[in-house]
């Protein structure tokens, strides 16, 4: 599935780049993203997230 940041509320503070183990986050032009090719879904990610704007899209309460 992958883990999806949602962009217009992410700071691009990188805090989620140096937690993901898969190497899957990197910085662009706007926003933070995640590669879904690389994503394992461990959601690392989302645990350190300041802005709680990474989110697992297949799950009821998160959906974009
Ligand atoms: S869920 Fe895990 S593998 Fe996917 S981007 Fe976040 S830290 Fe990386
Ligand atoms: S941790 Fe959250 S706010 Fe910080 S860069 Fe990642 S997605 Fe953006």
């Amino acid at each position: 599935m992958a883990y999806r940041i949602i962009c217009e509320e992410c700071i691009k503070c990188g805090s989620c780049e140096s937690e993901c183990p898969s190497e899957a986050i990197k910085e662009a032009e706007e926003c933070y993203i995640i590669d879904p090719e690389l994503c394992t879904d461990c959601g690392c990610c989302a645990e350190v997230c300041p802005q709680e704007c990474i989110k697992a899209p297949w799950k009821k309460e998160q959906q974009l």
